[in-house]
């Protein structure tokens, strides 16, 4: 069995090796466990479950959230040569039954559907009379309502099951998954004795950089200056602020489009589609805007606010790279973002125990904006991984891009202040006194005449604020949970005094990346586009980047060597080789 899934992976894929544990999930699928695999975005999760659809012998019913998910995963599946349809709303009556119809014939290998869907008696009804041999349940911590996306259409997925002639085995994925979400995937899926995978989280394509103290929208505009046409998201925090950084990027000159829940729906899925066919370069958008997004492509994502927690981040950023290529992952971080986040859990209509867990897990994204260690050891901890490598190469803190100051004066100072005013009060209110603040709530408490009053005059209050959240990053301070945190000391902190050591901060050098210049690439960009456009399909679907990259290296020019290329199976090579070594030959022909 595991040899035919290889062959289905070079002949419809073209792809030669399994990635990590994409096999071992294969091979559970086929000896017919239920199966939960945790894997990270851009991990090739979808291979996991197609495979064995194919080798199956029925029909394989995945279950997916979002309408334009699915309908990437047909047009990619259609792509390759494999018969794949899907049911959603955006579908008529008639269209449905010309799908059911042909999934009864056998012409259906993949069928995708809404979790409504799964509540219509007469869809039960029609499902009866197909061979069902796998069911694969795709972003599946939208059962759990300790995911970040709970969708309660993902509880009727249970008593579909049970209402099933016969009980195909269940696979269930997703890229996050806490021990909360995990234990809800399995419990609320009524997964039977499942075997678990759960893939390292780690993405090595990706760049993370956490930028503060500058000014945001200098930086965006230096940033995206240097990365030429590549294809980026900018995540905003609220709509108002997407609306005008995205109006300040068009006037600048950028092609942009933008997303949020508070647009219509046609000119949302409009933006949307001018982002995945490559027509917008960039995307400004709120959280609203991803779940569902394939694009392939994406070269950047930045967080021009700190999302709320550290998962969110990881499944946002996580959209760049997804092809394998090189991309980044830049965090802008502001104080102010602190507060929006504290002002959307408390408006929340959340229960008092799950806001505090909300605050938890907000400090914890907090400190990965202060860290000075490792940012991908950061993540990667934060989600359990142990054994992770103190130095990634591949991030702010570890790409040298940093330079050391000494801030033990300043430090010192903090913490004395802090003690001063016996560990009772918030960030805000230290940073006050220490610079001097002559504002009436010092005066009421009468803490202008602490001997620590004043003492930091010469910095500002953001530069304080700064200090003592690093502070906090770096355990030596820690922030009480609550509507009105209060910052104590730790452990770290009296032993740091007790023996004058020394404390360090990192501050960022400034950087010239630049994408390089690739006169090929760009050619073989437009060839796709052009294909694209004439088959109504987006471009990252016809090749990734990374393929494109790869034939700017390797520059095949006949079919043996096409199809050497990462991501090019038999049907693409008929569909589209001929078209590409053109634009290679003459490419050659041209510089030689
Ligand atoms: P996920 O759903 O886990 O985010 P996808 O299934 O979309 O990831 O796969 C991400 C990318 O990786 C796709 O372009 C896919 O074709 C590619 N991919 C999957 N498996 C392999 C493999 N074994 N070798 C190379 N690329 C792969």
């Amino acid at each position: 069995m595991l040899k035919a899934a290889q062959e289905i992976l070079q002949k419809y894929y073209g792809y030669k090796f399994f990635r990590s544990g994409q096999e071992e999930i294969i091979e559970s699928i086929l000896t017919k466990r239920d199966t939960f695999a945790v894997m990270p975005t851009g991990a090739g999760k979808s291979v996991c479950y197609q495979i064995p659809a194919m080798l199956l012998p029925g029909i394989t019913l995945v279950i997916s959230p979002l309408i334009s998910l699915m309908k990437d995963q047909v047009d990619a599946l259609n792509g390759i040569g494999v018969p794949a349809a899907y049911i959603n709303s955006s579908l008529g009556y008639g269209q449905v039954e010309g799908i059911l119809n042909a999934a009864q014939s056998g012409e259906i290998k993949i069928l995708y559907i809404a979790p409504e869907r799964l509540k219509s008696r007469r869809f039960e009804g029609m499902i009866a009379s197909l061979e069902v041999s796998l069911i694969a349940v795709d972003e599946a911590h939208c059962v759990s309502q300790w995911g970040h996306d709970f969708r309660p259409s993902y509880r009727l997925i249970t008593p579909f099951i049970e209402n099933l002639n016969h009980r195909p085995p269940i696979s269930a994925f997703t890229a996050t998954a806490t021990k909360e979400v995990s234990k809800d995937v399995v419990d609320l899926l009524e997964l039977k004795r499942p075997n678990i995978f759960v893939a390292g989280f780690n993405r090595n394509n990706l760049y993370f950089g956490v930028i503060r103290g500058e000014d945001k929208r200098d930086f965006l505009l230096e940033y995206i200056k240097a990365k030429g046409e590549a294809a980026g998201i900018i995540y905003a925090a609220t709509r108002k602020e997407v609306d005008a950084l995205h109006a300040y990027l068009v006037k600048k000159g950028y092609s942009t489009g933008r997303y949020h829940a508070g647009m219509e729906a046609e000119e949302r899925k409009n933006s949307q589609d001018a982002f995945l066919y490559d027509d917008v370069q960039m995307m400004v958008a709120t959280n609203a805007f991803g779940m569902g997004i394939d694009k392939s492509n994406i070269r950047f994502v930045i967080h021009y606010n700190m999302p709320k927690n550290i998962e969110a981040y990881y499944q946002e950023a996580g959209r760049a790279g997804r092809d394998g290529a090189n991309s980044e992952c830049m965090l802008l971080f502001g104080p102010r973002d602190v507060s929006l986040q504290k002002y959307l859990i408390e408006q929340s209509s959340l229960l008092e125990e799950k806001k505090e867990y909300e605050y938890k897990k907000l400090q914890a994204m907090v400190d990965y904006c202060y860290t000075s260690q490792c940012l991908r050891k950061y993540i990667l901890q934060y989600f359990g991984e142990t054994n992770t490598p103190e130095n990634c190469t591949n991030c702010s803190t570890c790409s040298q891009d940093l330079e050391y100051q000494d801030i033990t004066i300043q430090s010192q100072k903090i913490i004395s202040c802090i003690v001063r005013m016996k560990e009772r009060y918030g960030i805000s209110l230290v940073a006050k006194v220490l610079k001097g603040s002559s504002s009436k709530d010092i005066f009421k408490l009468g803490f202008e005449s602490l001997s620590t009053y004043g003492l930091m005059s010469k910095h500002t209050i953001k530069e304080i604020k700064e200090l003592i959240n690093y502070l906090v990053a770096e355990n030596f301070l820690e922030i009480t949970g609550g509507q009105y945190p209060i910052v104590k000391l730790q452990q770290k902190a009296v032993i740091a005094i007790k023996k004058r050591e020394q404390v360090f901060r990192p501050v960022r050098k400034k950087d010239d990346k630049q994408i390089p210049d690739n006169k090929l690439f760009d050619l073989l960009r437009q060839a796709r586009k052009d294909i694209a456009t004439r088959e109504k399909i987006p471009p990252y679907i016809v090749f990734s980047d990374s393929a494109l990259q790869e034939m700017t290296k390797i520059c095949p020019v006949d079919r043996n060597a096409f199809l050497t290329v990462k991501g090019v199976g038999e049907v693409k090579l008929e569909r589209y080789g001929n078209e590409f070594m053109e634009v290679i030959k003459q490419y050659l022909a041209k510089v030689n």
